[in-house]
């Protein structure tokens, strides 16, 4: 049996998953392959660091962190989610108030603003309005 055969098998014989069968064939072969034994060690090595890892070094502080970013995190959604509507509110205020400004603006300035009233759909061209408008329906001049 070829190394790369036995490096495929070797984390499943870690795992205990192999046949008895298999089971020698891998054990038969680290005897004599040192390559194939050094392979074995560095994953026991691995498997044996994230057992300390998720068990016993980091586990207490990790547990304790992640409870106090998912308290912190929680109140700042919460806030958010309060603040969301009255954020929509000051956008839909902004834009009113750009338009009243921009309406008595181009009325002072020029007399011929009268005209689209009439048809309230259309906008002064190259007013904001008109291009915001326009920014939504290419046909609008
Ligand atoms: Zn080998």
């Amino acid at each position: 049996m070829d190394c790369t055969n036995i490096r495929k098998k070797l984390s499943a014989y870690l795992d205990d998953e192999l046949s008895s069968r298999e089971r020698e064939h891998v054990e038969r072969h680290i005897n004599v392959c040192p390559e194939c034994a050094g392979e074995k060690k560095s994953l026991l090595l691995i498997s044996s660091l994230m057992d300390e890892i998720t068990t016993e070094d980091i586990s207490p502080f990790f547990t304790e962190r992640v409870v106090a970013r998912t308290k912190t995190e929680g109140v700042g959604a919460r806030r958010l989610r309060l603040l969301r509507p009255a954020l929509v509110g000051l956008g839909i205020i902004v834009v009113l108030l750009a338009g009243i400004i921009e309406f008595q603006y181009l009325n002072g300035k020029e007399k011929i603003e009268y005209e689209y009233l009439k048809n309230f759909d259309d906008f002064p061209p190259g007013s904001f309005s008109h291009i915001f408008v326009s920014s939504f329906s290419r046909d609008s001049k």
